[in-house]
């Protein structure tokens, strides 16, 4: 013991001792990239200013404007004949989730038996790679994730192992009992099948400890199942979760399915409802009042999913919500696999990222104005993901995330399908409609900010 007390002050010592006698070793002098931009979109105001130069220091925005001076020794990215734009945004989606139609019935239950946390992350890399090549350079990652797979994915992206949009993972769902489950005994009391998809978190000392540990193994934002079940969550158990949310600067999304669980989840003072199937005129009209996100998770009627009458539904919902002002975002509950997913034409399997494009049809069927569904895939994104100060905006100081298409989003949405040039971090990922993900990969963790591991 005592050995190992001396061992213990020397360490001490010479942590304390280290900034006064290291030398710092000067810093490498960071690469420099100028985008020259034929037109550059900013969402936040609907315009678009053309003839732009993109300075990029590293993996950050330097400079912006017509008139930037572009330094000698700069590679220099050539998008003249582009439309330049902030990189998208997906507010809702499974990143470690795929259940099947075959043979499950897509009832989850075996996704969760058979497929472990480990193989799950590695779905969500793969899902990563795809939503980047995509244009998608952030997402919400909101629950059912195993055991803290999207904690993994983010650290993994973050430490520079693989390329991938920016993750904001929730950790597992937090509802009271069953979750989103209806597990038989057998799976709930003796062998614990339904876990660790769900915390259950009944009375408010457990939903404080949930809270806790979701931050503690890496939650960004919390998800709260708000009405799940017929015993969800009280105003009161929701002002406890945001309030314990806070203390490790976390937002709260409430998932909900009834319109009594919405007035809960309103009257709460909620960050972000998940799903619109619920809410009634008189709920946007109050979100909108209170500034809460909408995650409508907006469904299109397709060959390999939905419904008329639901799209319809999903439609007119939309639409009002628009209508009201509701704070939108681009949200697609992304989360499963069939055999009809693949383009009708061609016959080929169509990726994460064209799947998650696909969902601009009910904005369109909506009649929502091209600049703001653009606004909902990029500020709203940011601002609900709570990232508006380092990252999103093509502004000075802030992590060079963009995109470029070939042609005029502001005008047609779907130019957002083929997206040609992505950068993430100052790092080209896609260009010439090719990605090229090389420079993403290293031996090694590469980035640890503070010397410690991101959370
Ligand atoms: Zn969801």
């Amino acid at each position: 013991m005592a050995r190992r007390f001396g061992l213990l002050v020397l360490m001490l010592s010479a942590c304390l001792l280290a900034p006064l006698t290291a030398q710092t070793p000067p810093a490498a002098p960071q690469p420099i990239t100028a985008i020259k931009a034929g037109r550059l979109v900013d969402p936040e105001s609907g315009t678009a200013a053309l003839n732009q130069i993109i300075l990029i220091e590293g993996e950050r925005i330097k400079a912006v404007g017509p008139n930037v001076a572009v330094p000698a020794g700069a590679s220099v990215i050539d998008l003249s004949k582009m439309t330049v734009l902030p990189g998208l945004v997906d507010a809702h989606t499974h990143m470690a989730m795929t259940y099947k139609e075959q043979p499950e019935n897509n009832y989850y239950y075996l996704t969760y038996v058979m497929e472990s946390t480990p193989l799950r992350a590695i779905q969500a890399a793969s899902n990563a790679i795809q939503l980047l090549n995509s244009g998608f350079t952030v997402v919400r990652d909101v629950g059912n994730n195993a055991l803290y797979a999207d904690a993994a994915l983010r650290q993994a992206i973050e430490q520079g192992w693989l390329p991938g949009p920016t993750v904001i993972p929730s950790g597992p769902m937090i509802g009271s009992t069953g979750g989103q489950f209806w597990p038989t005994p057998e799976m709930y009391k003796q062998h614990n099948i339904m876990f660790p998809e769900y915390i259950d978190a009944n009375s408010p000392d457990e939903i404080v400890r949930a809270v806790r540990e979701n931050m503690l193994f890496g939650a960004r934002t919390i998800k709260l199942c708000i009405d799940c079940k017929p015993w969800g969550y009280s105003v009161e158990d929701i002002k406890l979760a945001i309030r314990e949310a806070a203390t490790g600067g976390c937002k709260v999304e409430g998932h909900v399915q009834t319109p009594a669980g919405a007035q809960r989840a309103i009257d709460a003072g909620i960050y972000i409802i998940a799903h619109g199937t619920a809410l009634t005129p008189e709920h946007h009209r109050q979100m909108a009042e209170k500034g809460i996100f909408l995650a409508g998770t907006d469904t299109p009627f397709t060959a390999y999913r939905g419904t008329e009458a639901a799209f319809k539904r999903a439609v007119d919902s939309l639409r009002d919500a628009w209508e009201k002002n509701v704070p939108l975002t681009y949200s697609t509950d992304f989360d499963y696999w069939n055999e009809r997913m693949k383009d009708e034409k061609t016959g080929r399997w169509l990726s994460r990222g064209e799947l998650t494009i696909e969902f601009v049809r009910t904005w369109k069927a909506a009649g929502i104005p091209p600049a703001d569904v653009l606004r909902a895939m990029t500020i709203n994104g940011y601002k609900a993901a709570d990232i508006i100060a380092d990252r999103g905006p093509i502004k000075p100081g802030l992590f060079a995330d963009l995109i470029a298409v070939a042609g005029d989003p502001l005008a047609d949405i779907d130019a957002l399908r083929t997206v040609s040039f992505v950068m993430k971090n100052g790092m080209v990922y896609k260009r010439d409609g090719v990605m090229m993900p090389a420079d993403f990969f290293h031996p090694g963790p590469v980035r640890m900010p503070n010397g410690r591991w991101t959370r």
